[in-house]
């Protein structure tokens, strides 16, 4: 099952793609993910990443699409793999569609005011990564993680204007890949305001019918 999870920050796509990844046994490509892990190890490839990211902005397709095609090469990709994030532009849905087939879109759908809501309280482990939200899922000591006691600090791209930013930068580039998977028929929507397993109950019942093809 090749697998592409779209919608807009904050709309719950990497959560889906962990519980997904671990359900079906595929791995879960974040193409954020892996900027922020070169950033951190501070790579050329992470010091050219966060000069866009850092902004609210896409990082050039050349640049994401040569490091999604290296990470779709390797092995664990050959029975399957959920891409969160990836495509973003139609320049990248094209390049996708030139290097693999794709069996199913999901896209998640949630408002503005709720995605600014979810993003402005997220706190992301220093050391271990883990995300945490200060109302929804807060850690058991304020700003500690519960896994590594590491320090949980708010991302760079996460302030309230960068949100907004990110957030037009989704309206103009990567909300024509609605109408683009759904004339593929492979775009299935999901409302993505429910409880993360009410949602995680629904995307397994499509999955399960798309592992079936
Ligand atoms: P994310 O964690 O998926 O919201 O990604 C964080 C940031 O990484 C985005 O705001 C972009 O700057 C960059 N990024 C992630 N995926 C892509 C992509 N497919 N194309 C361009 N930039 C991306």
């Amino acid at each position: 099952m090749n697998l592409v999870f779209l919608g807009p920050p904050g709309a719950g796509k990497g959560t889906q793609a962990g519980l997904v990844s671990e359900y079906f046994d595929i791995p879960h490509i974040s193409s954020g993910d892996i900027f922020r892990k070169n950033i951190f190890t501070k790579t050329n490839l992470g010091k050219k990443a966060k000069e866009f990211i850092d902004k609210g902005v896409l990082v050039p397709d050349k640049i994401t699409n040569t490091m999604v095609k290296l990470r779709l090469e390797r092995n664990d990709c050959k029975d399957g793999f959920i891409l969160d994030g990836y495509p973003r532009t139609v320049a990248q849905a094209d390049f996708l569609s030139g290097i693999t087939d794709i069996s199913c879109v999901i896209n998640f759908i949630l408002s503005k005011e709720e995605i600014v809501k979810r993003i402005s309280g997220r706190r992301t482990c220093k050391k271990c990564r883990k995300v945490y939200h200060v109302e929804f899922n807060p850690p058991d000591q304020k700003s500690v993680c519960d896994e590594c006691a590491g320090e949980l600090i708010q991302r760079s791209d996460e302030s309230p204007e960068i949100i907004r930013k990110r957030l037009k930068e989704y309206k103009k580039k990567t909300a024509p890949l609605e109408n683009y998977y759904k004339k593929e028929d492979l775009l299935v929507e999901m409302d993505a305001s429910p409880s993360i397993n009410e949602i995680f109950n629904d995307v397994k019942k499509i999955l399960k019918k798309v592992s079936r093809l």
